[in-house]
């Protein structure tokens, strides 16, 4: 093989400015062989949102730690913004469901301000909420997801999706919204996902697959079209909650050692997957 350093990318990882280590995180990262991160947004308890402008206070914290990431280390960061799904039933408390879900869409829409000023990548983490919520809610949830996709349509960026579990069926419906609003599958991502790597399975939405052993030997025994992830959370407070951020580069470097990814196939995941779906990736 030739001596080209291999790129390892973490495709989601949260890192907290507030109670985590970020930047240190990071470099522990870096020292694994770590060389791209995706930094997605989430809410700062520290800042809760109850307007369009905490939105663009919360998601400047989270670009302002990107460009830390990018000075202080020699790991790419990218990052992605949205409103994450269960703000919703927070926004509700103080606004009601049809104000709430219209913020919801203005923080889509800011989303893609920031995506198209080349602070952000790709809009994300969106969707609908994880754990049941009421019919009103859902609906509304699919409504701002709609949105979402419509908003990723419009940008010419990708999207990154969290939902409940996703199962095949689960993947087709989301295929399916995507395809109402003109959005190409190949561009919504879906993270946290179980390996569903066939096109069957993932109805051609890009697989973001959690990088536990047993996930990706069974994604690596389907074929390469999928990213890697831990869904860092830089919570001091909750170790071991989700997978360490320096399990991605371990991972990686233990099945290349084993024989079980070839070189050519780690840059078929690490570098060729996310250039193909993020429009901008570096
Ligand atoms: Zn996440």
């Amino acid at each position: 093989m030739t001596a080209q350093k291999i790129p390892i990318l973490d495709n989601h990882v949260h890192l907290d400015p507030f109670k985590g280590r970020h930047v240190d995180a990071v470099k522990d990262f870096e020292k694994l062989g770590g060389t791209h991160i995706i930094i997605s947004h989430m809410p700062y308890e520290e800042r809760p949102v109850k307007s369009i402008d905490d939105f663009r206070e919360s998601y400047d914290i989270t670009i302002a730690l990107k460009e830390r990431v990018n000075a202080e280390t020699s790991v790419r960061a990218h990052a992605t913004v949205g409103p994450y799904p269960a703000e919703l039933i927070a926004l509700k408390k103080t606004h009601g469901l049809q104000r709430a879900k219209e913020i919801m869409m203005e923080a889509l829409d800011l989303a893609g301000d920031y995506v198209r000023e080349g602070k952000a990548l790709a809009i994300g983490e969106v969707g609908r909420p994880h754990f049941p919520v009421s019919p009103e809610i859902w609906e509304a949830s699919n409504e701002i997801l709609s949105h979402a996709m419509r908003t990723a349509k419009e940008t010419g960026c990708a999207i990154v999706l969290h939902t409940e579990s996703a199962t095949p069926e689960i993947m087709k419906e989301l295929a399916e919204m995507a395809r109402k609003v003109g959005l190409d599958a190949a561009r919504v991502v879906k993270h946290y996902c179980a390996p569903l790597i066939l096109p069957e399975e993932n109805h051609g939405l890009m697989p973001s697959v959690l990088a536990s052993k047993e996930a990706i030997d069974v994604a690596l025994g389907k074929g390469l079209r999928f990213m890697m992830e831990t869904d860092f959370l830089d919570d001091p407070r909750r170790p071991g909650a989700v997978l360490n951020i320096t399990t991605v580069p371990k991972r990686t470097n233990q099945l290349i050692q084993k024989g079980a990814m070839t070189p050519d196939d780690a840059f078929h995941i690490h570098n060729d997957n996310p250039r193909r779906t993020y429009p901008g990736y570096d």
